[in-house]
């Protein structure tokens, strides 16, 4: 089965996944590079043989051949219907390996079934554990209400940072964010709005943040960005440009259009500081702001 282009040929290429294609008859006519990552077979080896020659050889669990009955391809291809297995395929070095096998039609342009391609992927409890670790780490890290990085991951980022200024002297500098008068938005109009309302500032944030700073949701309705590469200017901008994004968005809020602000403490990472030092300095500098009036950025640095 010829491609249409080559930019077809190399996106599927490029996928994680095993795809290979088939003709009516089965005669392996693609097998693209993620088949030869997770069977051991190149496309040398595979294109132009039979899907149910002595190569594959898919079983099921119970040790099912399924290349002469229950094939998915053959299946697909008399039916023109997707499906999706479990089955176990026949690595080159001889052990079996799990995968999950989707099976769909390919069509001419009036519809006529030509043939069929299967996607596999690697379902071994390897790859599932991997993808849980993955999966558990990025909970463990992610705070559910805002989708911004919780407290410990912001812990783990000012010490990595602190660390980095010691050692290679790459300035950073934190803000401390805190919603005005929030309890008030409680109040009047109920804790669930309030929870909408701390999401839509922390996308404000999140969205205003360049791509390489941090900001995570330190707790409550404060939040803390960690900006590196960044002076007493720079600094002050950015806490200025997060002031009036966040002070001019409109919340949607019982019909209404309400308006939220924040104070902001700014201030320089020292390499004498710690974590909790560096972090106590910004509240002390937003508690600054609070006094003056709100919705207004403190800047101040260690002596
Ligand atoms: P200030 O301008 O001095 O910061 O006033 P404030 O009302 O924002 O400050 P205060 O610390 O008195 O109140 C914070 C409120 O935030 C109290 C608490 O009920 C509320 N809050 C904390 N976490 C959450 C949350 O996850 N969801 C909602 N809806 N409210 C929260
Ligand atoms: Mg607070
Ligand atoms: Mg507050």
């Amino acid at each position: 089965m010829p491609f249409e282009s080559e930019l077809y040929k190399s996106l599927i290429d490029n996928f994680a996944d095993g795809v290979y294609f088939v003709d009516r008859e089965r005669t392996i006519t693609y097998w693209n590079r993620g088949a030869e990552r997770i069977s051991g077979f190149t496309a040398e080896e595979t294109v132009g043989s039979k899907c149910f020659d002595e190569l594959l050889m898919h079983i099921d669990g119970a040790g099912t051949r399924l290349c002469h009955a229950g094939c998915p391809l053959a299946a697909t291809i008399e039916d023109g219907e997707p499906r999706e297995i479990e089955v176990f395929l026949h690595h080159k070095q001889g052990h079996r390996v799990p995968v999950l096998v989707r099976a769909a039609p390919i069509r001419d342009q009036v519809g006529t079934v030509i043939g069929a391609l299967e996607v596999f992927s690697d379902n071994s409890p390897k790859m599932a554990a991997l993808q849980r670790a993955h999966d558990l780490e990025k909970i463990a890290f992610l705070d559910p209400l805002t989708g911004l990085a919780n407290r410990t991951f912001t812990e783990i980022t000012l010490r990595a940072r602190l660390e980095e200024l010691v050692r290679y002297g790459w300035s950073f500098g934190v803000l401390f964010i805190d919603v005005d008068h929030f309890k008030e938005i409680n109040d009047r109009h109920g804790h669930p709005v309030g929870d909408q309302a701390l999401s839509i500032v922390a996308n404000t944030l999140k969205a205003a943040a360049r791509s390489f700073d941090l900001v995570g949701r330190w707790g409550g309705e404060e939040f803390v960005a960690v900006l590196v590469n960044v002076g007493d200017r720079k600094l002050d901008a950015i806490a200025e440009r997060f002031l009036t994004l966040v002070g001019s968005s409109r919340l949607p809020i019982d019909g209404t259009h309400t308006r939220v602000t924040v104070s902001i403490g700014a201030t320089l990472a020292d390499p004498r500081d710690t974590v909790q030092e560096l972090v106590a300095r910004a509240d002390a500098l937003m508690y600054e702001s609070k006094q003056a009036g709100r919705n207004r950025v403190t800047v101040g640095n260690r002596d």
